[in-house]
């Protein structure tokens, strides 16, 4: 298993606004879970994302030490293509937001968003009115 610098570890806690955990956090082996149960793999550390820069943050940390990276949204994958087995796993499921530009008709889905998000929005999120009376188009068979 590979182990880092004390140093290493505290400049990329002090880098990114979500949390890195390690082997040994109490979190850890919760946070290696996926959706299938069946994949049971031990990234070196975690990298859970809180903002869209905490990425290229954790990107650049995995080039320096030579890691295999796995990127994880939702973890729905069946093949637990989210998880590595001892590399660097950048956790983008806490971040679940939807924000919708009702003017431009357009979602901005973050990456942790599944569809119980996308399908039951907050009730803090403004849906523009005419989308919930207007039925969806049906797609050519
Ligand atoms: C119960 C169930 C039902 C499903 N039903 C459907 C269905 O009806 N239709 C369908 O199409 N699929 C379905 N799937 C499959 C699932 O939607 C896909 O596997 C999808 O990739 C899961 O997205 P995720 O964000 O959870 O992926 P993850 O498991 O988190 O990641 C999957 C892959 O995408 C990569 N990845 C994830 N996020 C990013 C990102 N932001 N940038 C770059 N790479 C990224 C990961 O590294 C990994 O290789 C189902 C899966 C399950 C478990």
């Amino acid at each position: 298993m590979t182990t880092f610098s004390q140093n290493t570890v505290t400049a990329l806690k002090e880098a990114v606004t979500g949390s890195v955990v390690l082997p040994d956090d109490a979190s850890y082996n919760e946070l290696r879970q996926i959706w299938n149960a069946t994949i049971d793999r031990h990234p070196a550390i975690i990298v859970q994302c809180a903002e869209a820069e905490d990425v290229p943050r954790a990107l650049h940390f995995a080039r320096e030490q030579g890691l295999e990276v796995s990127v994880r949204g939702a973890g729905h994958n069946i093949a637990g293509n989210a998880v590595c087995e001892g590399g660097i796993m950048i956790d983008m499921s806490n971040m679940t937001q939807v924000r919708v530009d009702a003017v431009k008709k357009i979602a901005y889905v973050q990456p942790g968003a599944g569809w119980v998000i996308l399908t039951r929005p907050p009730s803090s999120m403004v849906w523009p009115r005419h989308w919930a009376s207007t039925p969806l188009p049906v797609p050519p068979v």
